[in-house]
């Protein structure tokens, strides 16, 4: 039976953001198994659109050779998806997102999710559904982009 948020899932992501500094994605199954994990390689491959969400979409995708996610697949991610990837979390037919940071603890940085993920996934409902929990485990990931700055 598939239970979300799962906190030991989250766990694992924001543990690899705390030590790899990047975001963290993951597409987990019915069975609440990590299918894919992504990470932002939009530096490293000089692709804009290589955001953590987006890559564990493509390697999720990629490894079931198909593109919509079967039912009861959901995507995890230590950032809230901006609006690039709550697009293509609708396009892929994921059934939820469970996001944990948000950009008011972005400090310096831009606000990436200058459209709420939760605005554009209630405006592509008619293309796709799609569950929304927010700031799950926030206390745990929120002080990754003000901590140099005290
Ligand atoms: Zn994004």
């Amino acid at each position: 039976m598939s239970q979300h948020p799962n906190k030991k899932i989250m766990t694992e992501l924001i543990k690899k953001q705390w030590s790899d500094h990047s975001i963290y994605a993951a597409i987990v199954n019915e069975k609440m198994e990590i299918v894919a994990t992504g990470k932002t390689t939009v530096q490293e491959t000089l692709d804009p659109t290589a955001h953590a969400e987006v890559n564990a979409i493509r390697t999720a995708c990629k490894l079931l050779k198909t593109e919509i996610l079967p039912i009861n697949y959901w995507l995890y991610s230590t950032f809230e998806p901006c609006p690039l990837c709550s697009s293509a979390i609708i396009w892929s037919g994921l059934d939820g997102v469970v996001y944990a940071n948000d950009p008011r603890f972005s400090g310096e940085l831009p606000d990436w999710s200058f459209i709420k993920c939760r605005n554009i996934l209630e405006h592509g409902a008619d293309i796709h559904q799609v569950k929304l929990i927010e700031n799950f485990m926030l206390d745990e990931i929120k002080d990754y982009f003000t901590r140099n700055c005290v």
